[in-house]
């Protein structure tokens, strides 16, 4: 049965760090009111966190540019997030989401973003080419809403 959205946000803002907490704080308030667990709640947040900062630090660079946060739910309590950027794109996406690959060792990146997106979400799809930006795009399915007895 195909599933129906039932809330959407989209968020634009400019590539400054201040925003990878704005994001993270963002992400927490649109799925909440799926009344999440703490733990899925915590993960949305992480994954949310890490895909908007490598848009910042990686897809923009030193450069200023626009990042977008689009989040829905959808009937059946899955909660999907694009992060969207018009940076430098990625060169090799399979190569990037190796655990442990960076570009960027100099600043004590781990090259652990993906990976903790991947075992944080149920999904993750990157989409993207040198010059044309990334796309990023999760989905989580929430568990069922505990019955209320009485
Ligand atoms: P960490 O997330 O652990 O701090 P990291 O950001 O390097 O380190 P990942 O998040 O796994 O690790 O990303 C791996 C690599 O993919 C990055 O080093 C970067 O080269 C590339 N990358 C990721 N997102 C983008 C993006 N939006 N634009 C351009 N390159 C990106
Ligand atoms: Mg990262």
């Amino acid at each position: 049965m195909k599933s129906t959205v039932v809330n959407e946000v989209r968020l634009a803002f400019p590539s400054v760090s201040a925003n990878e907490a704005f994001a993270r704080s963002a992400a927490a308030s649109f799925c909440a009111q799926l009344n999440p667990t703490f733990d899925e709640m915590s993960d949305i947040k992480c994954a949310v966190s890490e895909a908007v900062t490598n848009a910042i630090v990686h897809g923009y660079r030193d450069a200023l540019g626009e990042v977008q946060l689009s989040m829905k739910i959808t009937d059946d309590r899955v909660f999907r997030a694009e992060i969207k950027d018009k940076g430098c794109g990625i060169s090799n996406v399979e190569e990037a989401m190796r655990p442990l690959f960076t570009t960027d060792p100099e600043n004590e990146r781990s090259g652990m973003g993906f990976t903790i997106i991947e075992n944080f979400m149920d999904s993750l799809r990157v989409v993207s080419a040198p010059g044309k930006g990334t796309r990023v795009i999760i989905t989580k399915k929430l568990s069922m809403l505990p019955r209320v007895k009485g």
